[in-house]
């Protein structure tokens, strides 16, 4: 499998065994800088989406051929959007999975506890989800993750094993800091419905394109995504499909 190491380890070949042949065979530098853009190419892909599995195993997608589906929520809890996305879901009998942001529980303490209440799961996205994230050394990437942990511990009463990184982005960093933490696993989604740029029809165009096992990821950060929840879950059902857990649908601990 093409990842990281492998990559690296191509890389190495490249200058040890390319290089000096290319040197005695005189060949263009311009082979060279294609090779090296190529390979910068690949890291800044393999950053960027959380599906390629290039730095650390994320968890993207369920393997079944049952139509089932899971519904995330991250960038929550937000006093104004999540109360009504808990009311839809509870209407239709719905367990979620959010991914929160530390900050955000410390500031809405009451509504982290409405939502594990209710029965859904509480995800770690990090204390601040800063911009700059995926540029931090691993020990700020830990401490992001520790207090967010911390955070949704004093709730449930135990660790999340669930993390969603910000944006879906991945480093060598952030993966060296996930593997730092036992039993914490990376999760990424299959369908994302960009709810916080398009509009309602597209946001519900990009989510009815659905397959067995499929983890879909919205935000309970706006109104749009409140506006088309309840059509969603009836064209999901419409379809033939079932909403679970999310730990259902990977096999995976929500808590340790
Ligand atoms: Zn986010």
């Amino acid at each position: 499998m093409l990842n990281y190491n492998s990559s690296r380890i191509i890389l190495v070949l490249l200058v040890t065994i390319y290089l000096p042949i290319a040197w005695y065979l005189q060949v263009s530098y311009y082979y060279t800088l294609f090779l090296i853009v190529t390979f910068i190419g690949l890291v800044v892909w393999g950053a960027s989406f959380i599906t390629s599995n290039f730095f650390i195993k994320a968890h993207c997608k369920g393997k079944t051929n049952e139509k089932v589906i899971s519904i995330t929520f991250d960038d929550g809890p937000n006093g104004t959007y999540t109360p009504l996305i808990l009311e839809i879901l509870k209407k239709h009998n719905i367990k979620a999975t959010f991914f929160c942001i530390g900050k955000n529980i410390s500031e809405n303490i009451e509504l982290a506890t409405q939502i594990h209440n209710e029965g859904h799961v509480l995800g770690n996205h990090t204390y601040n989800h800063s911009y700059w994230f995926d540029l931090f050394p691993t020990g700020l990437v830990i401490s992001e993750i520790s207090k967010t942990s911390v955070a949704i511990k004093r709730i449930v009463g135990g660790w999340p094993n669930l993390f969603r990184p910000p944006y879906g982005v991945t480093t060598p960093n952030i993966a060296r800091a996930v593997r730092s933490v036992s039993d914490l696993k990376i999760i990424g989604w299959s369908v994302r419905s960009l709810d916080t740029k398009k509009t309602e029809v597209q946001i519900l165009k990009r989510v009815a394109k659905i397959s067995p096992g499929d983890v879909i990821l919205f935000h309970d950060t706006n109104q749009r995504t409140v506006n088309i929840l309840e059509q969603y879950l009836q064209l999901v059902s419409e379809k033939g499909y079932q909403v679970v857990p999310l730990q259902e649908l990977l096999d995976v601990g929500a808590y340790d």
